[in-house]
């Protein structure tokens, strides 16, 4: 029997459709898109008046079709009128960003935190940010529909709860509910809020916001202190069966290798990571500032010996991962990201090599790799374009709502999810 809700569901999921049909042919008329999804044209006047109204679609007269010049009027999205928001939750500092619709900048701005430690702190210090810009002089005009948050730890994106962040030392946050709490009697108050790990919001940005042609199925491969991934699959992302999918660092390269923080010993985070090249190159234990960083990016583009070895010892070490996630989810394009991108070719360029070699010994293509798209700002990008992707997507919401339930049939298992990734 279908209820009320579900027609609603059902009108939404219908609209939507039209949206993302619209962002991968830009142009369509109404007739086209009718037959490119599979609803009847009166239906599809109907949907495409209210996306018209709301500010999702614009049309434009311009375009002159057919043998008696019959008119179709050509429909995209509208970049004017709505606008998302997105954060990144980094190590020092956030940054928060607006767009439009098609992810282009309208507002960016970083904060500083005050005190890392207080967590509290920091995310009203977002929260009030986010407030700022969604009312601020450069979205004049628009309606905000969506914030996407990118967190740098092991999140459940069906809770928002960041588990752990390692180089933040937060655990067991419920973010979400401080930003609700923080967003109250203001604008934001109603908006759709979704939280991510920063790899997979650094991978929604590559899919949607990187014009009609993105790669797909698209690995987002992010090499800071540590190593994750973000997947996406028949243009969803792949989180697993309680978000946790992507943890690539933990993908044993090497058996006997160096100890990894996790209790295992050869994982790609103990081998590629920029923390494990800093207690190779000065000896552990050391303290992860960023003075020693900065140390290690200089000392490896001008070629001191031992900073060079190491480097060119994880852009080998990289190269086996990134076969490894080729033969696993046979990718268009791998993107590499993150902090040790200023490594340079020095590191890139042995990983490379690796799976040039791996490619010739197989005769097959090797997916392709390359940097990012947005910069500095991926991730905050990258929480705009998780908030189009699931504002678009609303049937991918009832599938993570029902992931907040075991196979057992209890909640989703944050003893386990703490424990298990009390390493990571
Ligand atoms: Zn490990």
């Amino acid at each position: 029997m279908i209820v009320a809700g579900d027609q609603q569901l059902l009108k939404q999921i219908n609209r939507m459709a039209l949206v993302r049909q619209l962002c991968s042919e830009p142009g369509l008329s109404r007739a086209a898109l009718a037959e490119a999804v599979g609803l009847t044209k009166s239906t599809v006047s109907l949907l495409v008046r209210e996306l018209l109204d709301e500010g999702w679609l614009t049309e434009s007269e311009l375009r002159v079709t057919g043998a008696l010049g019959r008119r179709a009027t050509p429909l995209q999205l509208d970049g004017d009128r709505l606008a998302l928001l997105g954060a990144d939750m980094g190590i020092g500092m956030a940054r928060i960003v607006a767009t439009n619709l098609l992810g282009e900048v309208l507002a960016e701005q970083e904060l500083p935190y005050l005190d890392p430690a207080d967590t509290a702190g920091c995310i009203a210090l977002v929260a009030q940010g986010l407030g700022e810009l969604a009312t601020g002089p450069a979205l004049a005009g628009r309606t905000v529909r969506g914030i996407g948050v990118g967190l740098h730890g092991v999140v459940d994106d069906a809770t928002g709860v960041l588990h752990y962040a390692p180089h933040l030392g937060w655990r067991n946050v419920d973010v979400a509910s401080q930003l609700r709490s923080q967003f109250a009697g203001s604008a934001l108050a109603e908006l759709p809020l979704f939280i991510q790990n920063e790899a997979n919001v650094a991978a929604l940005a590559e899919l949607e916001f990187s014009g009609q042609i993105g790669a797909d199925p698209l690995i987002y491969l992010s090499i800071g202190h540590g190593v994750g991934a973000g997947i996406i699959v028949n243009g969803r992302l792949l989180t697993g069966l309680y978000g946790f999918a992507g943890e690539v660092g933990h993908t044993i390269l090497q058996q006997g290798g160096p100890a990894c923080s996790c209790g295992r010993r050869g994982c790609a985070d103990a081998l590629i990571g920029l923390q494990a090249l800093m207690d190779e190159v000065y000896g552990r234990p050391q303290p992860s500032t960023p003075e020693q960083l900065e140390q290690l990016f200089t000392e490896a583009e001008a070629g001191e010996p031992r900073a060079a070895r190491a480097v060119e010892a994880a852009g080998r070490n990289l190269g086996v991962l990134l076969n490894n996630l080729w033969v696993a989810f046979d990718p268009m394009c791998i993107v590499i990201g993150g902090a040790a991108l200023r490594l340079g070719e020095r590191f890139i360029g042995p990983g490379r090599g690796v799976l040039h070699d791996c490619a010739s010994a197989t005769l097959l293509p090797a997916p392709t790799i390359r940097t990012p798209h947005f910069g500095d700002n991926a991730i905050a990008i990258g929480g705009a374009a998780m908030a189009r992707h699931y504002l678009m997507r609303p049937f991918v919401g009832q599938d993570t709502a029902r992931r907040s339930h075991d196979k057992l049939g209890g909640e989703v298992p944050s003893a386990l999810a703490a424990g298990f990734w009390a390493w990571s």
